[in-house]
């Protein structure tokens, strides 16, 4: 039998899902069974990403070193996740949906590049390509969702077939503009601006993983309302937890004490004599969550230098 020799080569930053979904597109005309080849299953190409006892078979597959498929991968670093030059939390990596930035697809497309996903798409904590700006989208204008098993063309909906630049979109301003700057320059692909998103945060933080830095955001978010913040479910308020604290740390530690300071706050005039005290147990609360022990013990020196 034949066998073509094509050259699966992952593009500039490919995820490994990615570079499955465009050479088992290529090889067969059911992309699932290569898929099957490689993980055991043919609907698993969004775990492509974690699977690094497939490296080999992949590699193999595809005629390349193992190391080349390594690089689109996202290793686990002890209770943490390597993605490209990132070092980011479990939870950041969200691979549930193919989520991908239509504008880029559609100036790859342009290029004459086949449309591929950028491995810091997944980060979820994006909302945006860092390097253009423009929207990351995980659901097609027709109201699909982007399932990866499902996925034949990277830059296609599977669900009505357009191309997605081409389905409607809605062009959001961010609320959080400033969050969403600095995260776009701490994620960038451009080594000097992730240099300089980390000079505008005070010296003691410049040198934190993106994995510590996150959780210090979202940390200290907390402190703007501590009773009422630790009250509500993380999920649905976690992007603003995240500007508050971006906002108070690139206004240096004088902007970090403030926020802190607000678990010594006075009681409103209608508070009832337990104020303080509950006051400051949600304020302790919010530390001995933070998952960064880093973060936690920056947190915990601020809060005993007021005592
Ligand atoms: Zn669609």
């Amino acid at each position: 039998m034949h066998v073509p020799v094509i050259c699966f080569e992952p593009f500039e930053n490919e995820s490994a899902s990615s570079l499955l979904v465009r050479a088992a597109s290529r090889l067969s005309p059911i992309p699932g069974i290569v898929i099957r080849h490689f993980l055991g299953d043919a609907e698993a190409v969004a775990s492509a990403v974690h699977r690094h006892e497939a490296i080999k078979i992949v590699a193999d597959g595809l005629g390349l070193e193992p190391t080349v498929i390594e690089q689109a991968m996202v290793p686990r670093l002890g209770k943490h996740l390597g993605l490209g030059p990132f070092i980011v939390r479990m939870e950041d990596v969200d691979q549930t949906r193919r989520r991908v930035c239509p504008a880029v697809l559609r100036n790859d497309a342009r290029h004459g590049r086949e449309p591929y996903q950028r491995l810091n798409w997944l980060i979820r904590v994006l909302r945006f390509d860092p390097d253009t700006g423009e929207p990351i989208v995980d659901r097609c204008g027709c109201g699909n969702d982007l399932l990866w098993y499902r996925t034949v063309r990277i830059d296609e909906c599977p669900a009505c077939g357009s191309l997605l630049w081409d389905s409607a979109m809605t062009e959001e301003t961010p609320e959080d503009a400033e969050a969403v700057h600095f995260l776009n320059w701490l994620f960038s692909g451009n080594a000097a601006r992730r240099r300089e998103a980390r000079a505008s945060l005070p010296q003691a933080l410049a040198g934190w993983s993106e994995a510590d830095l996150l959780e210090f955001f979202e940390t200290l978010g907390f402190f703007s309302e501590p009773e009422v913040l630790m009250r509500m479910p993380r999920p649905d308020i976690e992007v603003w937890l995240r500007a508050v604290g971006i906002h108070a740390a690139l206004g240096g530690t004088g902007s970090i004490r403030e926020l802190v300071a607000r678990a010594f706050d006075d009681p409103p005039a209608d508070a009832d004599r337990f104020w303080p005290t509950r006051r400051m147990a949600f304020a302790n609360a919010a530390i001995n969550r933070c998952r960064s022990p880093r973060a936690r013990d920056f947190l915990s020196a601020q809060m005993r230098s007021f005592v």
